[in-house]
């Protein structure tokens, strides 16, 4: 058992306390699987306006905490409370001008609101009088404790020697914003290549300052050292290729359970595939189309846009639908570009007795869907990790993606799902088609397909080991043993 790690976990956000996509359930996942191996996690993120209205078990600590800034000391508050179902302490930063508004971000004042949040969430750990051993950060708004840590940081003893860890998930926000933060931070530092005159980005400045760098997936990892993946930070993470590693997110084991879903009118697991069959039939009348037991069903729950690979959906779906595969369902649960919307409400007008068109965010009929379609489609362009096909497969809805990213790494091909590689409607259909052939034809080894996806380990657990893994070697690194 390795020893045991003091880690301050910094998140914009941490499910369910805020959420906007799977950063969100990284910070309530991961803490809690580092803390189960025996690891010391602080987590903190900022006091949102649903914390400063009261949120159950989140009390304020009384007294201030003084933050130094280039602007002289700036006091704020802290809440506290323990991720769900854990003992995990969270700390949730409490500056209301700054963070008690209708939406986490979207802000002209962001890259302020979060350099604050940063700096504030490293001068907790005096008022702690705890050091941690890691200061794990995740994309753009927590970057600015990185940056601090390696400039000004270095001139106090207390924060000397800390590793730290940079995650990327969404490298698309980069957090761009004026040289003037660096007077707030009270940092002296040059430009770097990927800055224009009198810019910083913040994601370049985790990925630069960080001890080590890492992303959702092993493939993406790879895909973003590409000019075609890199989001303009390519060379850069070309720069930094050996430090930087992909590690898979897990999935919630204990929300995601088809055994115990409650939100499923029948739990199944894969020897009792039976009862599957009845979730798809309630599924069938859910959606208004016809209770058959013998055509294939295909479902999609996704954002709807280009990101997801939107632009090869269309034709695809065209050919489904004209019977080119035989008789087939469709389902799509989503929101989105309006062009997309608009796509699948044109195209299950004409097949409105086997197509049918949610257009809006459900989280209560998702499950459903899961547990009641017989394919899973995901034709990304590009996807970090992904969580859907994770999901599908856990719930025996047999995935059919793109080799992309963290589809690439989570999908076995014939063994847990189907994919393909071209990001052309062309090769989505030979895949889909190819799918439908076997779900037709050959019963047994659909079956096969479908239990392999459900054994599948995609735990937290898993994940964890990982990040610890990367703590270590950080902590190597810094301390040189
Ligand atoms: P991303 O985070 O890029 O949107 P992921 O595949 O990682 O994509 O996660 C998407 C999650 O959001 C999945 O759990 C999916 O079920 C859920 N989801 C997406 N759209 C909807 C919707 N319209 N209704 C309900 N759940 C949705």
């Amino acid at each position: 058992m390795p020893n045991s790690i003091k880690i301050l976990f910094l998140s914009a956000e941490v499910a369910p306390f805020a959420k906007t996509g799977g950063l969100g359930d990284i910070g309530g996942s991961l803490p809690k699987a580092l803390a189960d191996m025996g690891h010391e996690v602080r987590v903190v993120m900022p006091a949102y306006k649903n914390i400063e209205e009261g949120y159950p078990g989140v009390e304020l600590v009384p007294g201030q905490l003084d933050v130094p800034t280039g602007d002289g000391v700036i006091p704020c508050g802290a809440y506290e409370g323990k991720l769900p179902g854990s003992e995990v302490p969270i700390t949730f930063i409490a500056e209301w001008q700054l963070f008690k508004r209708d939406t986490i971000y979207g802000y002209w004042d962001d890259a302020y609101r979060f350099a604050f949040f940063s700096r504030a969430a490293l001068q907790l750990t005096i008022a702690w009088d705890w050091k941690p051993d890691i200061v794990h950060a995740h994309d753009w708004h927590t970057a600015p404790a990185l940056t601090w840590l390696a400039t000004a940081g270095q001139t106090d003893e207390r924060f000397r020697g800390i590793a730290s860890v940079f995650t990327i998930h969404n490298l698309a926000h980069q957090g761009k914003t004026n040289w003037h933060i660096f007077d707030y931070l009270g940092i002296q530092t040059f430009s770097l290549a990927e800055e224009a005159y009198e810019e910083v980005n913040f994601m370049a400045r985790g990925i630069y300052h960080a001890t080590l760098v890492n992303t959702v997936s092993p493939t993406y990892a790879r895909e973003i050292m590409t000019p075609e993946g890199g989001a303009g930070l390519d060379t850069l993470l070309r720069h930094r290729e050996y430090d930087l590693h992909g590690i898979l997110n897990g999935l919630d084991y204990d929300s995601w359970n088809p055994a115990v879903d409650s939100r499923l009118p029948y739990r199944f697991s894969e020897d009792r595939l039976g009862e599957r069959l009845k979730n798809r039939r309630a599924l069938q009348r859910h959606a208004g189309l016809p209770v058959k037991d013998d055509i294939p069903l295909v479902a999609i729950i996704s954002r709807l846009d280009w990101q997801k690979g939107m632009d090869i959906m269309g034709h695809t779906l065209h050919q489904l639908m004209n019977g080119y595969a035989g008789d087939a369902q469709f389902i799509v649960l989503g929101t989105g570009e309006q062009r997309y919307e608009d796509m699948f409400a044109n195209i299950a007008s004409y097949h409105s007795d086997k197509m049918a068109a949610i257009l809006s965010y459900n989280a209560g009929l998702a499950p459903l869907i899961y547990a009641g379609s017989d394919m899973f489609v995901m034709p990304s362009l590009f996807e970090p990790c992904g969580l859907g096909q994770l999901i599908a497969m856990r719930y025996g809805s047999v995935p059919v993606v793109r080799a992309t990213g963290g589809l690439a790494d989570t999908v076995q091909d014939s063994i847990t799902g189907f994919m393909f590689y071209d990001y052309s409607w062309e090769s989505f259909w030979q895949a889909l088609a190819r799918a439908i052939y076997i779900y037709n034809v050959d019963k047994v080894s659909w079956q096969q397909i479908q239990r392999n996806g459900m054994m599948a380990d995609f735990s937290w657990k898993r994940s964890a080991l990982g990040y610890q893994q990367l703590y270590e070697w950080a902590l190597a690194r810094t301390r040189g043993v």
